[in-house]
Formats: structure tokens, sequence, C-alpha cells
């Protein structure tokens, strides 16, 4: 196959004219890490940006839900959505809790309020939905049930950046939420993180974790971790940061592009553009439905012949790995997404020609599945 890989992402990089002086800088100061002035400066922004108050900048995503976790004081079991990628589960592992796996909503991709009241035991102590696809979770719901049995709520909000619901951040909601910065996020530092915490108190103890948990020369107050984003990740960021609108605006059209080819096709869905939200068309997620002539393995193998690499995202299951598996535990809306979805490849920098090949593999296999038909 002649034709170039399509990637399902591709990372939006800073200009390298832009970074040269950042690095000149950084160079002359000789303050690499440790809370230097590109890391002060860039949780200044992202606040402003992302419309919160206190956020506390991380190497990668995991190592701020690790933290997270950590600096909420959560012991015992924590229920989550088995439709996630690795990294939510295996941070309550990181931090000696139990993951309580929980089924997602039948229309949707995010945790279902109702499921999550019927596991709630005498060990929960917390919440940590995910705002899949950058769809915001049932945000209202979900905290009325944390008030009613008294649980603390940590959002995975690894792929919600810049999200808004009902004209507020979705970062606003529950105790603490915890962004990724990696290379196939929306917004990216190479690899990075944040989290958005309620008070200046809660943040002074994170970024203390973040190092260790030193307080002080002669101080260590818990087991805390290596989790700080030094200087290079964060100029990247400042950088990053001053095309993000123009990222994100680009993948709106290229969303609104699939969505008109694609929803005349009998069969297959595109995801909703969800209400009340300013989204950030982070992924692009189709159902294949039985109505379709292939089953959505089929028309993952037709697009990766044709070196279209769409994913599988969340297939399989992560209360499918061996580490988590139950045999006894049915998450049948999870089950029927994972076996459904195929995410497009969708990136702010996507030309024409590589999303006409995108849908030209759909039309082959539509076309070829009709000629079968006519011969059978
Ligand atoms: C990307 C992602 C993470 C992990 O973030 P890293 O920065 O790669 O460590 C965690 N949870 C979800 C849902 C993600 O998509």
């Amino acid at each position: 196959m002649s034709d170039k890989p399509i990637t399902v992402t591709r990372p939006s990089l800073p200009d390298l004219n832009d970074l040269q002086p950042l690095l000149e800088e950084i160079w002359k100061s000789g303050h690499i890490t440790n809370g230097g002035p590109f890391h002060a400066e860039l949780e200044a922004r992202l606040c402003e940006y992302l419309g919160v108050k206190h956020l506390s900048l991380f190497a990668n995503g995991t190592l701020a839900l690790v933290t997270g976790m950590q600096a909420l004081g959560l012991t015992g079991e924590v229920i989550t959505t088995p439709y996630t990628f690795a990294a939510t589960p295996h941070s309550l592992i990181w931090n000696n809790l139990k993951p309580v796996f929980v089924d997602v909503e039948p229309d949707g991709f995010n945790l279902d309020p109702a499921a999550i009241e019927a596991a709630i035991t005498s060990k929960t102590t917390a919440i940590v939905p995910v705002h899949c696809y950058g769809t915001p979770a049932n945000m209202r719901q979900i905290q009325d049930i944390a008030n009613s049995y008294g649980l603390q709520v940590l959002y995975d909000a690894a792929q919600a950046f810049g999200v808004r619901y009902e004209g507020r951040s979705v970062l606003e909601w529950g105790d603490a939420s915890a962004l990724s910065f990696h290379a196939t996020k929306v917004f990216n530092t190479f690899e990075g993180g944040a989290l958005i915490l309620k008070d200046r108190e809660t943040k002074e103890r994170v970024d203390q974790l973040k190092n260790f948990g030193i307080v002080d020369e002669s101080t260590v107050f818990a087991a805390g971790i290596n989790g700080k984003m030094n200087e290079l990740q964060a100029a990247v960021g400042l950088l990053q940061l001053q095309k993000v609108n123009h990222d994100i605006q680009s993948r709106q059209r290229i969303y609104r592009d699939y969505s008109t080819a694609i929803n005349g096709i009998e069969g297959l869905k595109l995801m909703p553009e969800p209400v009340d939200t300013h989204w950030n068309y982070s992924y692009c997620p189709v159902l294949v439905e039985d109505e379709f002539p292939l089953a959505r393995d089929e028309l993952y193998s037709e697009f990766r012949k044709r070196n279209i690499l769409v994913r599988r995202y969340f297939y399989p299951l992560v209360s499918e790995f061996s580490i988590y598996h139950n045999p006894e535990a049915i998450y049948e809306q999870a089950e029927r997404a994972s076996k459904r979805v195929i995410c497009l490849p969708i990136y702010s920098e996507m030309d024409g020609h590589d999303f006409d090949r995108v849908i030209a593999c759909l039309q082959a296999v539509l076309k070829d599945s009709v000629s079968e038909k006519g011969r059978g």
C-alpha cells in the first residue's frame, strides 16, 4: 500500500522559531525544573484560559490522578467506569484503592448515576467519573449522590481540556479534576498534566505532594511522588496555548464534515455533539450498528488495509484486563459500546485529502457489500 498512514490523531506542534527564544531563556537562567518561571506562568495562563482558580501542573496526567487521589485522602472502594483508558483504574491501584466498576449510560459513554448509587457500600469513599471523549459526565446527578452519601468526586478530565457546560468549565465540578497534556490530547506539552483544586490550601498540599511531600528542608509530610512538570514542557505549553482555540476550531470543522458525510449512511452513527456544551472535538467516535453491512472489527480491518489507523477506544474494557477481571460482572452498555465504537482520525492539521481517504474507504466497503449482495 503506497498511501501514507493516516493516524487517528497527530500532535499539534509549536513553531520551532517561537520555541528557540524560550529555550535560550531557560539555558541562560539555568532554572530547568522545580517550579521555574515558565511553570508559574503556564499555571497562571491556564487558570485564565480554563476559568479555574487553583491549578497545579504535573509531568503527566497519570501522576496528576495518582496525586489527586492521595491529596483527597481516599480509602477503601472507589466507583469508576470500565469504559476508559488504563490510567484511570491504575491510579487507584497505586493508591491501594479498590476500583469498583459500574456501567455507563444506555445512550452515552459516561457513568450511569443509577448504577453508581447501586454500587455504594460502607467502604465507598469516592467516585472517579471520566468525561469520556470530552463529553461532560452527568455532573449534577453525580454530585447529588456524592452529597447524599458523603463521597468525594475526582473527575478524570484527561479528555476534557477547555470543555464548558452551561457556560462554566467542567473542571469546576467535584472536589478535583485531572487533565492530561499528552501528545494525543487537544492541548499537549508533549507529556504533561494538571490537577484543578477547590482552594489554595489543597493546591499547596498538592504542590508539596508532587515534590516528594517536601514541605521545607527538614520536613516531609507524606510519601509524595516526583510529579513535577519541567521548564521545557511549560515553555512548550505556553506556545501551544496561543493556538489551542485555532486547533479546536479546525477540529470542529472536521467533526461537522464527518457528521455530514456519515449520518446519511445507514448503520453508522457519529456521536452527537453534547448539548449545552462548549466542546473540544477531541475524538470522533462512530457507532457501527447492526444495519451496517460490516461488523465493527471488519470495518476496522478495511480501514487498516488502506493504512488508515482508526482506533477501537475503548476495546477491550479496562474491566477485561486480567488484573481487574471479575467473571461475574456484566457491564451491558459499556460492553456494547466497546464492541461497536470506532474512532476516526481527527487532528487540527488534517487536510481534505486525508479526510477524503477516510470517506472513500467507507464508500468502497459499502459498494463492495452491495455488489456481494447482488451476486448472492
Ligand atoms: C490520556 C488519558 C489519561 C492519562 O494521561 P497521561 O497524560 O497520558 O498520563 C488518563 N485518563 C484518560 C481518560 C485519558 O484519556
